[in-house]
């Protein structure tokens, strides 16, 4: 059994591991001001973040009276920099807006900042959410807390890594093909991606808007479950945001877990799967089954076709969305252009980095006369399956369990040059988006000192469901509550140096 809020010798204070309940505990008890915790998180920022480069800008946060009503108030966080915020500038990790100031904020960000949420920054990512480890920022690589030589993934990764160095109680992320889960698989820490529709779009940078979906990044499944609470929800700003009821998703968290069906996905434990990595699912499987689980062996089929399916779609919505980019209306404009046309080809050669160009292109192609067919209907065809799969899967059990990732974090670089390598990271997190469906990871192990995910996937809306499992799976066991070395241990304000001492 554990306790998100011990003290011990890594998080003297308590503040490392305290859940966001906890943290609000002490905030109404007085023990902290709202001040002086944004004020002991900031300073973790500014002192620890060199040796990862997880944020591309930092706020100072005015603390007003009047900002501190509300669920969250005082409790500090992060967004990914592809959430709009009027405040400062929002980036999408690329040169295209790397100056560029949104003139009105997301509504994710009205919603946490409504409930008094202190926003201490915009973390790092993969240009326009294109990428698996981060490399593709405009600003820089991020290095995972856990090896600073290895990627935290993508194209969360800003944010899974400045949530496992507790730099943030918590951070938003968005999760198009796996954004979400990867790098929280990679870093260690709890991540969801609500069904999609659960959580407004607007004002979260497009990429591919019939996957793209925001969610959450913390630590446990509970405090995912507070933050979720709050940004959910239907909103006349997002037509295709969903006018499904939001539930309490913290109500059901305490539930036993007999009786509970769960589906493993035999197809996805074959060679593309690391072995040391099959084992730790394995054993995180085998705890759900202690805690009153029936394991069920499911079929799902076809995550190669998903792949396929997905990187032909996405990149084909994302032509669409990335054709506003053009030097005229938004962000970056080249130097002298001769004509229109020179202005619309140098600003875009200029500003979008080469995964962006490849996928701009990639997407046109597949969208084009003759090809339209061949390509993007027969994509459309295989996303229809996948759905059917799951559908299948799941009136056979009420969760599935699985793999995030096929490895470990992998070392920088060691994919760059490969691109369809690159893909293979999101064999089993793409079939999920394609189907819309909510999922989570949840740390379940380590294989040399580097974090393992455990994959869970409910029923369209059962948010509250998955999170359920990934809390009673975390009462019995303690790997959400380890601290990278390097990123712990010193105590309220110490001044202890040890930035970038992992392994
Ligand atoms: N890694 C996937 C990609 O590169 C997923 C990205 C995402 O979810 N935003 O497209």
């Amino acid at each position: 059994m554990s306790s998100n809020s011990s003290s011990n010798d890594q998080d003297p204070t308590g503040l490392l591991n305290a859940s966001i309940r906890d943290l609000k505990t002490r905030l109404d008890r007085g023990d902290h001001s709202p001040m002086s915790l944004s004020a002991f998180f900031a300073e973790r920022i500014e002192r620890l973040d060199p040796a990862l480069n997880s944020f591309i800008s930092t706020q100072i946060p005015e603390i007003e009276q009047t900002e501190l009503k509300g669920d969250l108030a005082g409790i500090p966080f992060a967004h990914k920099d592809i959430f709009c915020v009027q405040q400062g500038r929002t980036t999408c990790g690329s040169k295209m807006l790397a100056d560029w100031h949104a003139p009105y904020s997301a509504t994710v960000h009205e919603k946490l900042a409504a409930q008094g949420a202190v926003l201490l920054g915009k973390t790092n990512m993969d240009e326009f959410a294109m990428g698996s480890s981060n490399e593709n920022s405009y600003f820089g690589a991020v290095s995972n807390p856990w090896d600073v030589n290895r990627v935290p993934g993508g194209s969360s990764g800003g944010s899974a890594a400045a949530v496992a160095a507790r730099l943030v109680p918590f951070a938003t992320g968005s999760d198009t093909g796996g954004s979400i889960r990867q790098p929280a698989a990679f870093c260690g820490v709890t991540g969801i991606k609500p069904t999609y529709g659960r959580v407004s779009r607007y004002g979260m940078i497009a990429y591919a808007s019939s996957f793209d979906q925001a969610g959450v990044i913390a630590k446990t499944a509970e405090d995912c479950a507070v933050v979720l609470n709050q940004i959910s929800g239907v909103d006349r700003r997002d037509s295709t945001s969903s006018p499904e009821p939001v539930v309490d998703f913290t109500a059901d968290l305490e539930k036993p877990l007999s009786g509970l069906k769960i589906g493993v996905p035999k197809q996805w434990f074959s060679e593309a799967l690391d072995n040391r990595v099959a084992e730790q699912v394995e054993a995180a499987i085998a705890e759900l089954e202690c805690a009153g689980g029936t394991r069920v062996e499911i079929d799902l089929p076809d995550a190669d076709i998903a792949l396929s399916a997905y990187y032909l779609l996405a990149p084909a919505e994302a032509s669409s969305n990335l054709s506003r980019f053009d030097g005229v209306r938004f962000g970056y404009r080249c130097d002298n252009p001769q004509d229109i046309t020179d202005l619309f080809e140098r600003s875009r050669s200029e500003g979008f980095g080469p995964e962006v160009q490849r996928r701009i292109l990639a997407g046109t192609y597949a969208l084009s006369a003759g090809y339209y067919d061949a390509f993007y209907l027969r994509a459309q065809k295989a996303r229809r399956l996948i759905a059917g799969h799951f559908e299948q899967a799941l009136s056979q059990c009420d969760v599935i369990a699985g793999p995030v990732t096929p490895t470990v974090a992998f070392k920088k670089g060691e994919h760059s040059a490969d691109p369809a390598q690159m893909y293979l990271q999101d064999l089993f997190t793409i079939p999920v988006n394609l189907a819309g469906l909510p999922g989570m990871s949840v740390p379940a192990g380590f294989v040399d000192g580097l974090p393992v995910g455990l994959q869970l996937i409910g029923r369209h809306f059962a948010e509250a469901q998955i999170l359920n499992v990934a809390h009673q799976y975390q009462q019995r066991v303690d790997f959400h509550q380890r601290i990278p070395p390097g990123f712990g241990g010193e105590g309220f304000g110490g001044d202890e140096h040890n930035t970038g001492g992992a392994a």
